[in-house]
């Protein structure tokens, strides 16, 4: 699943396509189409200002205060291909044709519809639940601004990282690579936290996420690629050594995801059951 770093890239990609373009057709499929008024039939015939990013959401700008809010979720795939005639595919959850002869397109690559598509105006946009709830932006954030949206309520830390209304943009990926980069146990409480783990934390994250989001650039521009190639230390690196101390690196796999982690790096040499055998440890 994409996450702040490609998001952020393809966001830059398509404003720098999209500014200025005339939206000549808007369609999208209803299971996708999460609002209803104003109808997505507004957007025809406006001009688009840009796109942006807000968590793992990208905002595509249109003029007289019109927000297209797309969650692209697991399988979502965003970005400007030429415009085809007929009806869009039945994997296509919205399409804007636009007049030069592109269309802005979001696809699901999986049968099950996730993406959401929200049109809103600038009244409704700052109330709109997924932004309004959302935590501040990582990078950058201080140590003092991670244990305010860490500490309280006390959580795991990969958990912790990984919800939205704590911090957002952060998720499975990217989650892992911090926590080993800042050398934290991924299961340690948040409130079990001292100042320098803290530092440790504001220091990595951000080191993290503007690398990723530098190597992002490079590939990604105004298109989400279907496969992802994302360069990562221990995210997909299960059994490999670990770059720093040349451990083999652990994992933890849940139903849904699977951490990575280094045992000699990150928790003194403790290794986690794996939660699927052990539920109740969860
Ligand atoms: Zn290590």
């Amino acid at each position: 699943m994409p996450e702040l770093p490609e998001l952020q890239a393809l966001a830059e990609g398509l404003s720098a396509a999209l500014a200025g373009r005339t939206v000549r057709r808007a369609t999208a499929h209803p299971a996708a189409l999460r609002t209803a008024e104003p109808p997505l039939t507004a957007l025809e015939g406006r001009a688009l200002v840009g796109a942006r990013r807000r968590a793992k959401l990208v905002l595509v700008d249109a003029q007289g205060g019109l927000t297209l809010v797309l969650h692209l979720m697991q399988a979502g795939r965003l970005g400007l291909a030429p415009t085809r005639p007929g009806r869009p595919g039945r994997r296509v959850a919205l399409e804007l044709s636009l007049d030069d002869g592109h269309s802005l397109r979001l696809r699901e690559l999986s049968t099950t519809r996730r993406a959401s598509v929200h049109l809103l105006t600038e009244a409704s946009l700052a109330d709109h639940p997924p932004l309004a709830r959302l935590g501040p932006e990582p990078l950058g954030l201080a140590a003092n601004g991670w244990r305010t949206a860490l500490a309280t309520p006390p959580a795991r830390l990969h958990s912790a990282l990984r919800d939205g209304r704590r911090v957002a943009g952060v998720g499975r990926c990217y989650g892992s690579e911090i926590m080993w980069a800042a050398r934290l146990a991924p299961f340690a409480m948040t409130d079990q936290l001292d100042d320098e783990a803290w530092g440790r934390l504001a220091e990595a994250a951000t080191t993290v996420l503007e690398g990723a989001t530098e190597r992002a650039r490079q590939r990604i521009g105004a298109n989400m690629p279907d496969r992802e190639r994302r360069v990562t230390a221990v995210h997909g690196h299960h059994g490999e050594p670990c770059l720093r101390c040349g451990t083999a690196l652990e994992r933890v796999s849940f139903s849904d995801y699977e951490l990575v982690y280094c045992a000699e790096c990150q928790t003194g040499g403790r290794r986690y059951a794996d939660r699927r055998r052990s539920r109740f440890l969860r």
